[in-house]
């Protein structure tokens, strides 16, 4: 199973993906969740990403390309991986298919999850996340049990730092510039399939999981 899941910024990704990497025994590879550990932990890595991810804006490609590279080539990755997040640009789409070229694979499909931008807002403005186990709520549409508390770990939940508005509509904007013109790329290979991502949570993990 080797599935990218594409769409706009808090169109479900990695929703979607933490779901379907239980679902099916395969990691999910966020390459937003590798680069905030790194920020946190402050490594070389997580220093040169902190700028642009503060700004809403795209950590380069050749930065990006080698943590995607190694990770793809662990152990654990080797049936299969949900990728959440990569790629995000026509070069990143490429190394993508170089990298697998070695590894001697190919992707099942690329899922791309549909939502309009007036729901995009909604979403980043009530997102929840656990820096310490990363699980995401809603705090309307994927609530905690006990309010700012995450179910899985006890840990305490915050709202993420590129959330606040201004860096949100900067995201979107990146995304439909830099990211948008995939849907065209893996549309010509015939690998992607569009999922309706405007519809409660569980009824788009049904549909993605029956299509696989
Ligand atoms: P992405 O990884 O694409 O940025 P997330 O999976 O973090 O998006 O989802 C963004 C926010 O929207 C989170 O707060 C999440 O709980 C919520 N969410 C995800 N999918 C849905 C859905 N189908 N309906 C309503 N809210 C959702
Ligand atoms: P995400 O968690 O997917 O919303 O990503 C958060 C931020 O991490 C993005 O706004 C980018 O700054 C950075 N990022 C994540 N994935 C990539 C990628 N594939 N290419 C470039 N930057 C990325």
């Amino acid at each position: 199973m080797r599935i990218v899941l594409m769409g706009p910024p808090g169109a479900g990704k990695g929703t979607q993906a933490k779901k379907l990497a239980e679902a099916f025994s395969v990691p999910q590879i966020a390459t937003g969740d590798i680069l905030r550990a790194a920020v946190q932990q402050g490594t070389p890595l997580g220093k040169k990403a902190k700028e642009y991810m503060e700004q809403g804006l795209l950590v380069p490609d050749e930065v990006i390309t080698g943590i995607v590279r190694e990770r793809l080539k662990a152990n654990d990755a080797e049936k299969g991986f949900i990728l959440d997040g990569f790629p995000r640009t026509i070069p990143q789409a490429e190394s993508l298919d170089k990298i697998l070229e070695e590894m001697g694979v190919k992707l099942d499909a690329v899922i791309n999850i549909v939502v309009p931008r007036d729901e995009l807002i909604q979403r980043f403005t009530g997102r929840r996340v656990c820096p310490n186990c990363g699980a995401t709520y809603h705090v309307k549409h994927n609530p905690p049990k006990q309010e700012g508390i995450c179910d899985k770990c006890g840990g305490q939940l915050i709202v993420r730092a590129d959330d606040d508005i201004k860096t949100v509509e900067k995201r979107i904007d990146v995304y439909e510039r830099e990211t948008k013109p995939l849907i065209d790329y893996y549309k010509d290979k015939e690998l992607l399939v569009n999922i309706d991502g405007n519809r409660p949570i569980e009824e788009v993990f049904e549909e993605i999981k029956g299509l696989l």
